[in-house]
């Protein structure tokens, strides 16, 4: 459910025409909606009514100050994997005390810097990490809230990129060691155990390995428990499937996924945290570009955009579908071509789509590439020496830029020259 619709035969984002914003800003451009990242957090939140939760928005999907903000102020928290992503959710109004910190790299500066913030957890992913932290924890004469990251070794069946729960993964205390890590935790004086912690992957679209993998979580706690260890945080991750193809059978409701949930963890008195990304904010998102050329090749056509994979590189990291449309509504009768959709960017990797039954895009016409909320512009880069697509967040009848193209002077001014060649 997003709130990109057609009206009067335009593509609008709430109640903003998409042609409107073009005029302001130029494209390519990034569209964010307001009401749909609202909605989404509070159908995903809402679910689990039953329980004490937090929902920490998993920041590297969409790392827009206005984004996170939008969210805070429903009551999210955030999933931070490095410093600058806690830079950006204090910055945006996130409360420390609703703040987890994942990732297998943390540095001891890092650390030091969140410990100082007074986060809720830091989510250990192994024993060196834990040495760290305690040693970083006892300087400042402090204890580090933990909860470990254990690797359950269940397939998420999704991208082999995206999948992080199976034991050669770089993710996660194997599960073999979680006991030693538990007891050793136990141990150190700058560390109190608060909690356990599982994210097995990105965009699952089947409910079994995230209950496989839960299940194991929930023995492990009854086992960990028994030997008196404290275990009060369950992080279950993020990890929820979206629909990227219209037409496609839907990806789990939430719902469905909080029910299964609660069941499974029924008497257990934890309180439940997540981390969503992907389910918040990927379908509250499009990049909109114009079609620079259409081009026929040997044997395919080419309609060559304005954006490219430095842009959006889900299509060429993750052999991603997003669903492309005209701004303009074709109506519903109209005729379609196989077309392969192309940025201007020199490798051949550079598509959106390829062999796409689409209406036809004139040159100069206006598309919509959906599903674009998450994995966007955070993964965004100025390879070829093309500008940072910039972002437009729309409530309502309003839009408002929040973050901006930057200019060829800014681009230039990143780089200094060595003082020999002066
Ligand atoms: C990426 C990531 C998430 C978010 O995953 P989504 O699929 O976007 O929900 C959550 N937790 C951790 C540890 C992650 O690395």
């Amino acid at each position: 459910m997003h709130h990109f619709d057609y009206k009067d035969g335009v593509l609008h984002a709430e109640d903003v025409s998409i042609p409107e914003i073009a005029r302001a800003v130029g494209t390519p451009f990034y569209c964010y909606s307001s009401a749909t990242l609202r909605r989404h957090y509070q159908v995903f939140a809402g679910a689990f009514k039953k329980s004490q939760t937090l929902v920490c928005f998993s920041i590297k999907s969409n790392s827009n100050l206005a984004v996170i903000r939008t969210l805070a102020r429903e009551g999210a928290g955030a999933d931070i994997v490095s410093a600058g992503e806690l830079h950006r959710a204090l910055k945006a109004g996130v409360a420390p005390e609703k703040i987890v910190f994942s990732g297998v790299g943390k540095t001891r500066d890092e650390l030091s810097f969140a410990l100082r913030t007074g986060i809720l957890q830091f989510n250990v992913e192994s024993r060196a990490e834990l040495e760290a932290l305690n040693d970083v924890a006892t300087e400042l004469g402090t204890r580090a809230p933990i909860s470990f990251r254990v690797n359950p070794d269940v397939d998420a069946a999704t991208h082999e990129k995206i999948s992080t729960g199976k034991k050669e993964n770089k993710f996660g205390i194997l599960w073999e060691e979680a006991h030693a890590a538990f007891d050793r935790a136990a141990t150190l004086p700058g560390i109190k155990i608060v909690g356990i912690d599982v994210h097995i992957g990105s965009q699952i679209t089947n409910l079994d390995p995230f209950s496989r993998a839960f299940q194991k979580v929930i023995d492990l706690i009854k086992e960990l428990r028994a030997k008196g260890h404290t275990i009060t945080n369950v992080d279950l991750g993020g990890g929820l499937g979206i629909n990227y193809k219209a037409g496609n059978e839907p990806p789990p409701h939430p719902g469905e996924y909080a029910q299964m949930i609660e069941t499974l963890m029924q008497g257990l008195d934890v309180r439940l945290l997540f981390e969503p990304g992907r389910m918040i904010v990927g379908n509250a998102g499009i990049l909109v570009s114009q079609v620079i050329y259409r081009k026929t090749g040997a044997n395919k056509t080419f309609v060559i955009a304005d954006a490219a994979m430095n842009d959006l590189v889900r299509p060429t990291l993750y052999d991603a579908h997003h669903d492309i449309i005209p701004v303009q509504d074709p109506g519903s009768d109209t005729c379609v071509e196989r077309v392969d959709v192309v940025g201007p960017v020199c490798e051949s990797g550079d598509a959106f789509a390829k062999d796409r039954d689409l209406p036809p895009l004139a040159e100069g016409e206006l598309m919509a590439i959906l599903s674009a909320g998450a994995y966007g512009a955070v993964q965004s880069n100025t390879y070829n020496s093309r500008l940072l697509v910039p972002e437009v967040l729309v409530e309502g009848d309003r839009f408002a830029v929040i973050r901006p193209r930057p200019s060829y002077e800014d681009l230039l001014a990143l780089d200094r020259m060595a003082p020999w060649l002066t």
